[in-house]
This record gives C-alpha cells, structure tokens and sequence, in this order.
C-alpha cells in the first residue's frame, strides 16, 4: 500500500531543519521519500491525499500524559499541586475502575489525534487498559506503570509492572516503561528495586523531578541532595530516565542530567497552571541537555494540546530572561518533535520526516487568516497556529484522524461512556 501526500510544505525536522515545498511517499509503514515533488520517485500510489499548500511534519511527541485522567477535567482547578493531588485527584483515582480507565483514555486517543499527537508516554495505573485504547485508536506508545511505595503497595506494584511488560512485550507500537512516581512517594529502597527492574528490562524510567519548589526543598531537607543528586547517588541515572517538569533544578543538576544523558520532559502549562513555576528550559539546552515537551494530565492542563506546550515553551524563556532569541520556532518545533522521539529511545523511528522512518506524521491546514500572509510556515506555526489546523494525523501510515473525523471510534459514544464513568468519580 503506497500513499503520496502531495502539494505540501515540508517541516522535516531532520538534523538540518530542512523546510521547503514537497511531498511525501509513505509505503505500508514508512517514509520511502520526503522531499521536493521533481524528485520523488515516479512510482504510482493507491491512495493520494492533496495537502492543499498545507504542512506535512512529523506528528507531535508529547512525552508526559496521564491519558485517563482527562475524566477529571475541570472538576478541580485553581488548586496548588499538593491541594489538588491530596484532595482531589487521590480520592477521585481510588475510585477508579478498569472500564473507566479505558474509555477515559479513549478520550484522550481521541484529543490526541484531532491535535496531530502520534505519540504520546504516560505514567499511571491500570496499564493495560491505556495500552487497550492506545491500540484501539493505533497511536504509537509508552507506557510506564507507576510504582510508589509510600502506601506500602510497592511490591504488589513491581509485580504489575513485570505482568505489563510480559503483556505488551513484541507490540510493534506499545512499549513499556517503568514509572517510579516521585522522591516524595518512593523510598531510596524502591528507587534502587526499579533501577534493577528497568536495567532487567531494558526500559526507560518515567520520574516525576522537581515540580515545585517545596518538593526540591523538602528532598534537600531529607537526603541533603536535590532529587536529581539523589537518583544520582542511588544509580538511578545509569539507566535512560526521561524526567518530568524540572521546574526547580539548579546548575549542578543539569550538568548532571547532561553528563547521563536525562531527558527532561517539560509541560509548561501544567506548571504555570498549578502555580508550579516556569523551568529554565533554555538553561537547560544550553548545558547539553534534551528538552521535549508535553501536556501532562488534562486535569492540570486542560488540554492536550501540544501546539500550546509548543508555543508555551518558546514564549515562557523569552518572557523570563527578557530576551527574545531564545528557543527561536525551529527549536521549539524539534522540543514538540524530534526531541521527544530522543527522550523515548526512538530517534530511529519516529521525530521527522526521512526516508526509512515510520510514517508517524500530521498535515495542518494553512489556508486560515491566522496564516496570512505565508512570510514564513514554520514560524506562523509556532505563533499562530492551533489545534483546529489539524486536518490528518497518521500513525505507522494508518490514517486516525483526518478532516475533523476520528477514523477509529464514535467521538459521541466515547464522549458519553468518559462522561458517565466520571461523574461516579466525583459522586
Ligand atoms: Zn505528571
């Protein structure tokens, strides 16, 4: 099956950031050609889609989500992380059932592909349940089962991490990770049983790091080290840690995370939501550090829109260090992009448009008057664009979302199912 997107602008992402007018020849799963129209291969497509002066780039890697949680949309906001999560989230996800975390992620497979999102990694319980709907939907994904073990659960945990792995093990487009949650809700014990799980596994590790203030104080307060110092100390960095938000780590930890190769997952929005702070992001690139960026739960965001943690990104620094150079648009699009593909081991794969990758990538319409007039695609993209510019989104060459129709489900019926097993959460 041989699919050409034509009449395109090209936002390849590749190592030079080439950008231009083109096309795309996609074969069963991957990526036999991008590049201009005169130099594509003459060979004929059972399925031609006309971009119509669009962008064609690779889809969004959002590389922090907790999919079920957007069931919990709006029902607490305005609330400090500790506020929020204590008395709010905590009570509402004990409640949870298998069902309800199926169709609550189904929810998100829905937003995630009207939002050009082609890849997404959680952390959250009822693993397998995600992985159910991120196959129903055919998005590409990892999935980290969360371990704490401040509750006493942690061994009942590991055990539902070694039986999730076993489950998704083989899936071409499920991987599993493990997800020890936090400094503040996993002992050193258990961050060293999850360091020899992950290395067992060969998997990525999904941490929350310095979120607030208060968390990065009070881990100096107990360990005398910053969280990062501390995961340091207990080998935790030997291992590939993809490390969400980072809104409080200093100097010395960066170049940590640097020298260990830490991918930082920032959700700017999640942050500036919860009252959490801005991250130096741009500190952090200039210490040699990856930065890819995500959404986080939608109940601390409320979206999953990886336009916005996109613009966010670039806005926040120049905002805060008054200075407008920083994260110009094409680093911002690699941050949203490639970066998260290099957070998540898949540089190979996934992250811009080249021959011989998998053909995860979206169209985005260009002809509103929010892009007018065409000065520059690629800048209007990070500055003027929206989610509503979306108009296909694709996933290993399967098409899940095209012309505001999600090709995988009834949006109604998820829409009602997530809505009905919600207002039992907060009965
Ligand atoms: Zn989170």
């Amino acid at each position: 099956m041989k699919t050409l997107i034509k009449n395109g602008y090209l936002i390849t992402v590749d190592a030079s950031d080439t950008c231009g007018e083109g096309c795309v020849l996609v074969e069963n799963d991957t990526i036999l050609y991008a590049g201009p129209e005169e130099n594509a291969p003459q060979e004929k497509a059972d399925r031609v889609i006309d971009a119509q002066g669009g962008i064609i780039m690779p889809g969004f890697v959002n590389t922090h989500t907790h999919v079920p949680m957007t069931m919990m949309r709006g029902y607490a906001d305005d609330l400090a992380l500790m506020d929020w999560l204590q008395n709010h989230i905590w009570p509402a996800e004990a409640k949870l059932t298998e069902d309800a975390v199926y169709w609550g992620s189904m929810l998100a497979m829905c937003e995630f592909a009207a939002a050009g999102v082609t890849c997404f990694s959680d952390m959250y319980n009822f693993n397998a349940q995600i992985a159910r709907a991120a196959r129903a939907a055919g998005l590409r994904a990892m999935i980290a089962v969360a371990v704490l073990d401040i509750d006493g659960g942690g061994d009942a945990r590991l055990k539902n991490a070694e039986e999730f792995f076993d489950l998704v093990k083989g899936e071409r487009r499920i991987t599993a990770a493990i997800g020890p949650h936090a400094e503040y809700t996993v002992s050193p014990e258990m961050f060293g049983r999850v360091r020899d799980f992950a290395a067992k596994h060969d998997a990525r590790i999904h941490v929350h790091v310095s979120e607030t203030r208060q968390e990065h104080a009070d881990c100096l307060a107990r360990h005398g080290k910053t969280p990062i110092g501390l995961l340091e100390c207990l080998g935790v960095l030997e291992l590939p840690v993809m490390a969400a938000h980072c809104v409080y780590v200093s100097d010395d930890d960066m170049d940590i995370m640097a020298k260990y190769g830490v991918s930082v997952l920032s959700c700017p929005g999640s942050n500036l939501k919860l009252g959490s702070g801005v991250p130096r992001v741009a500190e952090m690139i200039k210490r040699g550090v990856n930065v890819s960026c995500a959404t986080d739960g939608a109940a601390s965001n409320n979206n999953l829109s990886m336009m916005e943690e996109m613009t966010l990104t670039a806005l926040l620094q120049k905002g805060i260090c008054q200075d407008a150079s920083l994260i110009p648009a094409k680093t911002a699009v690699r941050i949203a992009t490639v970066n998260g593909a290099a957070a998540l081991g898949m540089s190979h794969l996934i992250g811009s448009l080249e021959a011989g990758k998998q053909a995860d990538l979206i169209v985005i319409r260009t002809d509103g008057v929010r892009w007018c007039p065409r000065a520059n695609l690629l800048n209007h993209l990070v500055y003027s664009g929206s989610d509503s510019d979306v108009m296909l989104t694709m996933v290993g060459g399967d098409i899940i979302y095209q012309d505001v129709r999600i090709m995988f489900g009834d949006v109604e019926e998820i829409k009602a199912k997530a809505s009905q097993y919600a207002a039992k959460l907060f009965a």
